[in-house]
């Protein structure tokens, strides 16, 4: 490597709405024997899914291969009703570790179904989140993915509402999103479009952090829609290469000059340091930041009702006095607990 400098998106990385999954699957494997059952990749990342394995977490894409009564999980990507539904009938504790962002989008979905609407949903096709959100009213949804796709729907008749996934490319949403005004003047949209808010954030600063830069390095997943976004992103601003990399191993020799560094927001920190040792900049690190996010989303209500419930017989076993209302969830970040657990031991 002949790397020069390192600037360093910020923000970057995990989002509030993976530290919740994070931390919520971890409170399962504490609270439950193993194994705990996780509908889907909790998150699309497979430092963390490997972790979980290794504390007696069993992924599954069918909820009936889970036994009767085991512990269930739903990842944050949102799951459809219909396995919601199979999964609480397998009889035991369910945690929905769903994104808020992503349950409002099934919320807006299911209101404009139910007056009449056809929903055009921009979105990957296959991918968790799409096929969640699209199965809440799966007769009044159509996926479209480009322009292309608005086209072709322009004979629909009744009204048009337009929702999305919550994880695009801004120009990719913004391509279609004034197609489908052209050819369907009265759409309803939301009154603030569904990307989220770590979405938007890590885009912008990677735009501005690979302004100058003579290539990209984005760490994250293939599957993860918001990490494959910040490639795209990054590919509009600089002229150099743009390498998505699950961790360090892949990156390639020969990088050169200045790299832009960011994470996707299902990627751990670690990874980024990891990148950022590999890389060895002559120069050093400046992070660019763009914005501070303070969002913090407390546990899944099924999870919350149990910590309470488990604190209170603690308490009273103990003769303690604590605020059984108020499990610690606060006080540690997704990344303890990454780091928190010696491979292949429960604490
Ligand atoms: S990327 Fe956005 S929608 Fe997805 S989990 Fe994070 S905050 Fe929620």
């Amino acid at each position: 490597m002949d790397v020069d400098k390192v600037v360093l998106a910020a923000p970057r990385g995990f989002c509030a709405g993976v530290e919740k999954a994070i931390k919520a699957l971890d409170w399962m494997t504490r609270v439950f024997e193993p194994p705990v059952y996780c509908y889907h990749e909790i998150v699309h990342n497979r430092v963390v899914v490997e972790h979980f394995r290794r504390r007696g977490v069993v992924f599954v894409d069918d909820v009936a291969l889970v036994p009767p009564g085991a512990p269930i999980m739903l990842s944050a990507h949102g799951s459809p009703p219909e396995v919601v539904e199979r999964a609480r009938a397998r009889g035991g504790t369910v945690v929905d570790a769903v994104c808020p962002l992503v349950t409002k989008v099934h919320h807006e979905l299911k209101v404009r179904a139910s007056k009449g609407y056809t929903v055009l949903y921009v979105g990957h096709e296959g991918h968790e989140e799409a096929v969640g959100t699209m199965a809440v009213a799966p007769g009044a949804v159509r996926l479209v993915e480009r322009p292309a796709d608005v086209d072709a729907l322009a004979g629909l008749e009744g009204p048009v509402a337009l929702l999305n996934q919550t994880t695009l490319s801004l120009d990719e949403w913004r391509d279609v999103r004034e197609r489908v005004a052209e050819v369907f003047p009265e759409v309803w949209t939301p009154s603030r479009s569904d990307l989220c808010f770590a979405t938007t954030n890590r885009q912008a600063a990677l735009r501005e952090a690979a302004a100058d830069a003579d290539a990209v390095v984005v760490i994250g997943s293939a599957n993860s829609s918001n990490t494959v976004a910040l490639a795209k992103v990054a590919a509009t601003v600089c002229a150099g290469p743009v390498l998505r990399v699950n961790g360090a191993d892949e990156l390639p020799e020969g990088l050169s000059g200045v790299v832009a560094v960011t994470a996707g927001a299902s990627a751990p920190e670690s990874l980024v340091d990891e990148v950022l040792a590999r890389l060895a900049p002559r120069d050093g690190v400046e992070v660019r930041a763009t914005t501070v996010e303070e969002e913090y989303f407390p546990p899944p209500p099924e999870l919350r009702e149990l910590l309470r419930a488990l604190t209170g017989v603690l308490d009273a076993a103990l003769g303690a006095h604590g605020d059984p209302a108020e499990p610690a969830d606060r006080d540690f970040g997704a990344a303890e607990v990454l780091a928190a657990a010696p491979e292949g031991q429960n604490p």
